[in-house]
């Protein structure tokens, strides 16, 4: 069975100060061909292009926190997509400021734009519903940051049955799309086949999660167990362990432990302090706790996979 697309693509990995060859953090997730871009920080636009993706396709943007590593490429984009033309609506979610900061901005240089924006305000709550649609449900992490900070778990929607192929013969195409959504087929002549007997399950539901800036919190591990894939903030390594601890940020090591907790199927590294000139120092810090760990690369794509496939 082919899996529906479901996977990241790195737009940016630095953290807070600028770093020769990174970008600051963005991250596109494309789940069944619908884009969500995980905050936006200076140079997104670019890095999209680069990537060869139009940004009238991109619905809904989810902005963690408002550090300015994280959304500084907000308005630059919103503005794109109003000279591109945009006229489908664009749904904004973020910490509650957002809506005034996008709204000052918008009236200070007399711009009315094309499309309807929705500006949404994020619950900081874990397992809060932050929105769904067909694809994808997206819930809330509570992130444990100087500023209030929400994470984000993607959970496809799911797909349907799949019909066993001993039964095609039996099942009139005009009642195939029923029988793979779960129903039994009644046959004219009154016969029943209970959909169990003519169905597979469908794969299990893949996940995401997006732990943006956040200390080490192991309350997170309840949200995001099992998830095949967690992206986890790793801007020191333990040498600063200090310093993480009082800007509230982590440790590669205990990205790692987290990963470890939660039975992650892989973790993905990121946002990096520009005083390492390459991630390799912060990779070897959590390799040893966590195998199944990556660094996050600017514009490599990771799929959101079953665990057989790492
Ligand atoms: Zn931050």
């Amino acid at each position: 069975m082919t899996l529906r697309r479901f996977e990241v693509t790195t737009l940016g990995t630095g953290a807070a100060l600028p770093a020769r060859g990174r970008f600051p953090t963005a991250q596109l997730v494309n789940v069944h061909e619908g884009l969500y871009l995980v905050d936006c920080g200076e140079g997104t636009q670019e890095r999209l292009r680069e990537q060869g993706i139009n940004f009238l396709r991109i619905g809904r943007i989810l902005i963690s926190h408002l550090h300015g590593d994280h959304y500084l490429g907000l308005m630059g984009l919103i503005s794109s997509m109003h000279l591109m033309g945009r006229t489908t609506p664009l749904h904004v979610h973020g910490p509650a400021p957002l809506k005034e900061i996008i709204d000052v901005q918008l009236r200070a240089s007399s711009t009315w734009l094309r499309y309807p924006l929705h500006v949404h305000v994020t619950a900081p709550e874990s397992g809060r519903v932050v929105f769904a649609d067909e694809r994808v449900t997206v819930t809330a992490l509570a992130l444990k940051h100087r500023i209030v900070c929400t994470g984000f778990v993607f959970t496809e929607s799911p797909a349907l049955r799949s019909l066993r192929r001993e039964t095609l013969p039996l099942i009139p195409h005009f009642k195939r799309q029923a029988v793979k959504q779960g129903e039994d087929l009644v046959l004219p002549d009154g016969t029943r086949y209970p959909n169990i007997d003519l169905t597979l399950d469908p794969p299990p539901q893949r996940r995401y999660a997006y732990c943006s800036d956040t200390a080490y919190e192991p309350a997170l591990a309840p949200f995001i167990q099992g998830v095949e894939l967690l992206y986890h903030e790793a801007t020191f390594t333990e040498q600063l362990r200090a310093r993480a601890t009082e800007t509230m940020h982590s440790t590669a090591a205990q990205a790692a432990r987290l990963a470890l907790e939660a039975s992650v199927g892989r973790l993905l590294l990121g946002h990096f302090s520009s005083r390492y000139k390459s991630a390799d120092e912060l990779l070897a810090e959590a390799l040893p706790i966590f195998p199944n760990t990556l660094l996050s690369t600017e514009g490599a794509t990771y799929l959101v996979d079953q665990r057989s496939i790492v």
